[in-house]
């Protein structure tokens, strides 16, 4: 017996929604038919067995389903691979970090040697005023870019219009979409971007921790325009409603796609903003708006980019500690403010976001997704026509290495 295409994505979906009943915050996102949803709440904890079996059975009808354009269906088995590794690590399967991150995501996460760390530390001592020890120096650099959380909404609005006007030019934005800022609190991630389907997001942005000037037009750009909210758009108008390919009316937490989001959001900015371009607005309308003037806007933008580079790649070495070397994690927290050049309480809030189950190899994704786009970048010209596939069409880590060579 076939399978028509259409079965399979809805056996997708919904596999999807029962896989979650079993671990919360699987799916990240999910605009489909409600009563989908419901029925999977209804049904509640199924055996893992059984959906174990379903995921074999919906594998084969992948690779049986020769119709099915090749593209949407390479991504199917991979998004499905994954499932059926965190069935299996759901039934007590014993995986290392590194086969864990394989199976899930499609990359291969590697320690990150401290001499790296060294380099850009380095870079920083060049680009920070001079003073005591570089963690000092940073410390002071970070209280000056600080912007009180009362005084940053109207600054995040003047950084979406910019956004959001540069992106509508470049990419193929839905005429309806939009959405919501909100700040709150008490949360392991420092911004998130909630899918919420009709081409409509909530944005949070956690105040937790300090927030700076210098960060949020890339954090606006990795969460809004053109990251995260642009790329569920585009993919909710075109892949769903045009295609009709309802498995992107579900995005997973733990799967391939993940990295080319990560990818798409880290290097959101980069795409829609040359270094000059950024820190000439920064510089002639956004600081001094936001009463900021005074700092250098390319210095910032130079110390903004490598702190964020670095953090990513020690907060990698992180969750290796943690997870493969039993490091504790205080431990963890002390290596990671040394290597990071991070407050403890940044350190703590990173390595505690590197220990929720969920996120534990998700961490990964930052840094592997940008270096798969900027590998793209350097291997095929037209960096638009790149950046609009990966924001229209189905992607995993496989299809852009083969885009590389291609
Ligand atoms: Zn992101």
């Amino acid at each position: 017996m076939t399978v028509s295409s259409d079965a399979i994505a809805r056996v997708y979906v919904q596999l999807a929604l029962a896989i979650e009943q079993h671990i919360p915050g699987y799916v990240d996102a999910y605009y489909g038919p409600p009563e989908w949803r419901e029925e999977a709440e209804a049904d509640g904890l199924r055996p893992v067995d059984e959906l174990a079996r379903e995921a074999s059975a919906l594998s084969a009808a992948i690779a049986d389903d020769t119709e099915m354009d090749p593209q949407r269906r390479d991504f199917l088995a991979r998004e499905v691979r994954a499932m059926q590794t965190s069935l299996n690590i759901l039934q007590g399967e014993q995986v290392t970090l590194v086969e864990e991150v394989k199976a899930l995501y499609d990359i291969t996460p590697e320690w990150v040697d401290e001499a790296v760390f060294e380099e850009t530390h380095r870079t920083l001592d060049g680009l920070l005023p001079p003073g005591d020890s570089l963690a000092e120096r940073m410390t002071i650099r970070m209280k000056a870019t600080e912007i009180p959380v009362e005084r940053v909404e109207p600054v995040l609005h003047e950084i979406i219009a910019e956004l959001r006007r540069r992106t509508r030019t470049r990419f193929s934005l839905p005429a309806d979409e939009a959405f919501q800022l909100q700040l709150v609190s008490d949360q392991p991630w420092r911004a998130y971007n909630w899918y919420l389907g009709n081409c409509c997001s909530r944005i949070e942005i956690n105040t937790d921790l300090p927030l700076h000037i210098t960060g949020l037009t890339d954090q606006m750009a990795h969460e809004g325009y053109p990251g995260h909210h642009t790329e569920l758009s585009i993919k909710e108008s075109q892949l769903v409603r045009e295609q009709g390919w309802i498995e992107h009316c579900i995005a997973l937490i733990n799967s391939p796609s993940c990295v080319v989001s990560e990818g798409i959001a880290t290097r959101a900015l980069s795409v829609l903003m040359t270094d000059n371009e950024l820190v000439a607005w920064h510089a002639s309308k956004l600081f001094p708006r936001a009463g900021y003037g005074h700092l250098d806007a390319y210095r910032e933008h130079k110390v903004d980019t490598a702190k964020r580079e670095l953090e990513r790649a020690v907060l990698g070495n992180a969750g290796f500690l943690l997870h493969d070397q039993g490091a504790s994690e205080d431990e963890v927290v002390t290596y990671v403010q040394r290597c990071g050049l991070l407050s403890e309480e940044e350190a703590r809030k990173g390595v505690h976001f590197v220990n929720e189950p969920l996120f534990r190899s998700y961490i990964f994704n930052y840094r592997y997704g940008g270096e798969m786009l900027d590998a793209l970048f350097a291997a095929q010209d037209n960096h638009d026509h790149w950046f609009s596939r990966l924001l229209t069409e189905p992607v995993t880590p496989s299809q852009i290495r083969a885009w590389m060579i291609g």
